[in-house]
C-alpha cells in the first residue's frame, strides 16, 4: 500500500529479540506513516535506573510501587527521542552499557511487567485516536511482549528476527563501532545472556498465531521496512 494513505488509526506491534533491528525499523515506519513511535524497552530502562536511584534494584517487592510512582515523560516523535525522569534528560544514560547490564533485573520482575504493561497499554490506546505526527493516526510500538500482552488487537503484528551472528553482529557495530572477533565478544552478554533472561518471562523466539515472522538476517533495513508495510490491511 502507499505510505501517505494512511488515515485511519493504526497499530504495528513489533517485538523480537536483541540486535534483530526493531528500532531502526520501527522508527523509520513511523516516519513514513506519519505515526507516533513508541519504544517499551526505553520504559524498562527508564524504570531500571529509576530503581537503581532509590537502591531497590535487588528488591522486586518495592518496584510495582517504585514504577507506578515513577515521573517518567515520554517523547513519542520517531526524530526527537526523549526521555525525561523527574525533570533529568536520560536518553542517552538509559542506552549505556552498565543500564543493558541490569536491566534484566526489572524486566524479570513480574510485578514490575505488570505496572509497566498497564502504562504501555494507556499509551497505545491513547495514540490509536490522537493524531499521529502528521496525518496518521497510531503508533508503532516495539519491544519484547508487544504483539502478544500489550497490544495483542495491533492490526499488524510482526516478529522480528535474524540469525544470531548477524544480531551480534549488528549490536556490536552499534556499540563498539566494528564487528570484529573482539567487539562481538563484549556484546554476547548484552544480547545473548539478556535475551535468555528475558525469555523466561515474555515470549518473543516463536511466533503465535497471528503473528508474521521477518527474518532480517539477509535483509537491507528498506527490504525489512517494505516487508512489514506489505502487511498493512489495504
Ligand atoms: O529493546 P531494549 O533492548 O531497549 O529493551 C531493554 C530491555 O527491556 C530488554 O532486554 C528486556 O529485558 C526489556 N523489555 C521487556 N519487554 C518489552 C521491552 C523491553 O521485557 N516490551
Amino acid at each position: 500500500m502507499e505510505d501517505s494513505a494512511v488515515t485511519a488509526s493504526l497499530v504495528i506491534a513489533i517485538d523480537g529479540p536483541s540486535g534483530a533491528g526493531k528500532s531502526t525499523v520501527s522508527k523509520e515506519l513511523a516516519r513514513r506513516l506519519g505515526l507516533a513511535y513508541f519504544d517499551t524497552g526505553a520504559m524498562y530502562r527508564a524504570a531500571a535506573v529509576w530503581l537503581e536511584r532509590h537502591g531497590a534494584l535487588d528488591q522486586p517487592e518495592a518496584m510495582p510501587a517504585l514504577i507506578d510512582g515513577m515521573p517518567l515523560e515520554l517523547n513519542l516523535d520517531p526524530d526527537a527521542q526523549r526521555f525525561v525522569l523527574g525533570g533529568d534528560d536520560i536518553t542517552a544514560l538509559i542506552r549505556t552499557t552498565e543500564v543493558s547490564t541490569y536491566v534484566s533485573k526489572v524486566s524479570t520482575c513480574l510485578g514490575a511487567r505488570d505496572v509497566l504493561v498497564a502504562w504501555q497499554q494507556r499509551v497505545v490506546a491513547r495514540e490509536r485516536t490522537a493524531a499521529g505526527w502528521s496525518e496518521g493516526r497510531g503508533v508503532v510500538a516495539e519491544g519484547r511482549d508487544i504483539t502478544t500482552v500489550v497490544a495483542p488487537d495491533a492490526e499488524v503484528r510482526v516478529l522480528l528476527t535474524a540469525s544470531e551472528a548477524a544480531r551480534l553482529a549488528r549490536r556490536a557495530l552499534e556499540v563498539h563501532g566494528k564487528a570484529d572477533a573482539a567487539a562481538i565478544a563484549a556484546t554476547t552478554d548484552q544480547v545473548v545472556r539478556r535475551d535468555r533472561d528475558d525469555s523466561t518471562v515474555a515470549r518473543f523466539m516463536d511466533a503465535p498465531p497471528g503473528v508474521t515472522v521477518v527474518d532480517s538476517s539477509n535483509l537491507t533495513i528498506e527490504q525489512t521496512v517494505r516487508a512489514i508495510l506489505d502487511l498493512i490491511p489495504g
